[in-house]
């Protein structure tokens, strides 16, 4: 459903990302491993139009090729955000932060049916929907921006370091969701620095090492590499 192919992105000088090529299927959960610095926030950034890649690079979400077009029409293309950091509206409640994510006509009309979906994935936030965002936990936040983007009814949730600042418990939480969201036929797509908890929810994945793409495979097969272990894992 996503192909990309030819990705590159330089800042200045400096290439932060080359050449990088990976597909996910619908309802496929891939995540790509990479250390600090390794280029994985540039390659969020620029599937979801945030900076501008070099010639000759190609996004196409379900045949649509997402590289020709600006940042709000990839949303509109179906290609859903959850930033590192979550930028929730902080002083707004749960409930209007979900309403927002239904902001595109396509999708008001579906926001009731996106919230009970919502819901099936976290169940917490319906019991949650009237409290003001910022007074959330790091984990609830993060529920509630997933929920946001789901509000977008994506074809592709795309997560930036979702497991960022949260205890291994609540990763754990928030990554037995990620499964829930894929059976509805979304793909998701997540970077992450260095966690059990994405390789053993995720169907497939990438080696990202200085910009570079240097091995996929099998999520299974990964989570036994040694090599993956050692630069990975933390073991
Ligand atoms: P982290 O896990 O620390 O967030 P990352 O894998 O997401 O790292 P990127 O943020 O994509 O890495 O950065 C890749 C490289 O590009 C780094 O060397 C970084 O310093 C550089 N870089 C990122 N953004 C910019 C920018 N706006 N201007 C200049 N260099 C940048």
């Amino acid at each position: 459903m996503l192909e990309v192919s030819g990705l590159s992105v330089s800042y200045g000088r400096h290439l932060a990302l080359e050449s990088a090529a990976l597909t996910v299927a619908a309802g496929e959960i891939v995540v790509v491993l990479g250390s600090n610095g390794a280029g994985k926030s540039t390659l969020i950034k620029a599937l979801s139009g945030l900076v501008a890649p070099h010639p000759g690079a190609r996004v196409t979400l379900d045949g649509t090729a997402l590289h020709k077009l600006p940042a709000h029409r990839i949303v509109e293309a179906g290609l859903a955000l959850v930033p590192e950091g979550r930028h929730l509206f902080s002083t707004l409640s749960v409930a209007e932060n979900l309403a927002l994510g239904a902001f595109m006509p396509r999708t008001r009309a579906q926001a009731e049916a996106s919230l009970e979906r919502v819901f099936e994935v976290f169940p917490k936030l319906k019991q949650r929907l009237g409290q003001i965002a910022g007074t959330m936990s790091g984990g609830e936040q993060q529920m509630v921006a997933i929920g946001r983007a789901m509000m977008t009814c994506p074809k592709l949730l795309l997560l930036d370091e979702p497991s960022l600042g949260l205890s291994p418990l609540l990763t754990a939480e928030l990554f037995r969701a990620l499964p829930r969201i894929a059976a509805t036929g979304a793909g998701v797509l997540l970077v992450e620095q260095n966690s059990h908890h994405s390789l053993a929810i995720s169907d497939r994945g990438y080696l990202l090492e200085k910009g570079v793409i240097t091995g996929q495979g099998a999520a299974a097969d990964l989570l036994k590499s040694e090599e993956v272990q050692k630069a990975y894992l933390g073991m």
